[in-house]
């Protein structure tokens, strides 16, 4: 822990493993902890183990760009993203535990013609769904960000999609909040624990193998973000989900610049300074499949470039870490959220780039999911992984790209 986040988190001693629980949960993440709170809490079941094969939150959880927002696309999209938002705004009061929640609005610039158009529907659709999100011009983008260059290379800045709703967590604070009001209500966090395969009887979920034994289960929530496929194959389920890493980078820090987050869909760069006074910036994912967390320096050098080109004064800064997570992309950029081919078997996945944001809402209806014994929460149905072969894909490629 830092000096500056001077807490400390107590969790129970790790117990030895039961030979059942009622609730398996693998991945004990953001969204993983999530739903064994809610859960725990909101619906009275604790005989649950939340297996980890590392350490707690430390996947993506730990190495996102905390980006918070929800001016999406799809109207499915926008009313799940708002939900999540509200919820990130009270999550403080609901652990009694600070999460650093900060609502300081988040930019997105426009750089052509087509794209002012899409930020214009974006605007409409977010605000219809209760959103506060508007388009400005080049004079107010300029008195919201005063150090921000508006004529980077070729492209001139157009216009901005101001995004009033966006802002940041502390990713790992989230993690901890949730892994401490579930433990307090009896939940089991077993790190260290890495579910290797499954007992399948029938098309019914029985048991989950673990490099610690095997162990009964009621049901199995599968929430492992960037191994989701890896998983999935083991029980046969198919998904169309390509894994691919995705950097991000901090530089040393300088005094208070930049209050919003601001995005170029163009240059395909976000930035952000963090109240340490660093700068957060990121991209794309890399341009081919993999599953590995190493860091490159052809995208240090192509994400610099743009960082430079929005913000020239960066051109002297220096890079403190570069770190990066595997995630779990789909073709559409929604989630997979809900029932799977196997009885009790329930999926979130296919979170990619995108997935801290909706930690709050996929783990309380993921929750509702598993305490419904399988009825699937409204908000979620439009992201079941059936989508893909009734030819429903939800698209929000265009609102999320480089702004995750
Ligand atoms: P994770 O936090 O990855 O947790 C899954 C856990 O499962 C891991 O701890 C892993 O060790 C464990 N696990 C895996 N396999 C097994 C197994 N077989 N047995 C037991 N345990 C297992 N999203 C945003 O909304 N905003 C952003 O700004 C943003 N920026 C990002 C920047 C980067 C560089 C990256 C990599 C991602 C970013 N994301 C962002 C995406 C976001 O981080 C993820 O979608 C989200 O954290 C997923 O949470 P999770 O709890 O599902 O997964």
């Amino acid at each position: 822990l830092s000096s500056e986040y001077p807490v400390e988190v107590d969790l129970p001693a790790p117990e030895e493993l039961k030979a059942s629980y009622d609730v398996v949960i693998i991945g004990a993440g953001g969204h993983g902890l999530a739903t064994a709170y809610y859960l725990s809490k909101y619906h009275g079941i604790t005989n649950i183990a939340v297996l980890e094969k590392g350490y707690l939150g430390g996947g993506n959880t730990a190495r996102n760009t905390a980006v918070i927002r929800s001016n999406y696309l799809t109207s499915e999209g926008v009313k799940f993203y708002i939900e999540s938002v509200r919820m990130f705004e009270n999550l403080s009061n609901e652990f009694d535990f600070n999460i650093m929640y900060s609502g300081r609005g988040q930019l997105t610039l426009a750089h052509t013609d087509a794209t002012v158009r899409a930020f214009r529907q974006r605007a409409e659709v977010n605000k219809h769904f209760g959103g506060r999100t508007e388009m400005i011009d080049r004079q107010q983008i300029r008195e919201l960000v005063p150090s921000l260059n508006l004529d980077p290379g070729q492209i001139p800045v157009l216009a901005g999609l101001w995004h009033i709703d966006g802002g940041t967590a502390r990713h790992d604070a989230v993690a901890w909040g949730y892994a401490k009001g579930a433990a307090k209500r009896g939940v089991e966090i077993h790190q260290l624990t890495e579910v290797q395969d499954f007992v399948v009887e029938g098309d019914r979920i029985r048991a989950v193998k673990t490099n610690r034994g095997t162990i009964q289960c009621g049901c199995v929530v599968q929430a492992v973000a960037g191994t989701s496929s890896l998983l999935m194959n083991k029980l046969n389920i198919k998904a169309p989900i390509h894994t691919y890493p995705l950097q991000a980078m901090v530089t040393q820090p300088f005094k208070p610049f930049l209050d919003p987050l601001v995005s170029s869909s163009a240059l395909h760069c976000y930035v952000q300074q963090t109240s340490r006074g660093e700068i957060v910036f990121g991209g794309g994912s890399d341009p081919y499949p993999l599953y590995n967390t190493r860091s490159t320096l052809d995208l240090k050098e192509s994400l610099l470039a743009s960082a430079v080109e929005m913000f020239p004064f960066m051109a002297n800064a220096k890079l403190m870490r570069q770190w990066a997570g595997i995630t779990d992309m789909t073709p559409d950029y929604s989630p997979i959220m809900g029932l799977s081919p196997i009885d009790g078997y329930y999926l979130d996945a296919g979170w990619g780039t995108w997935g801290f944001k909706a930690t709050p809402i996929c783990g309380k209806t993921m929750a509702e999911l598993v305490a419904s014994g399988g009825k699937v929460p409204e908000l979620i149905a439009p992201f079941g992984l059936d989508r893909f072969s009734r030819f429903q894909q939800v698209n929000e490629m265009g609102a999320t790209a480089a702004s995750h």
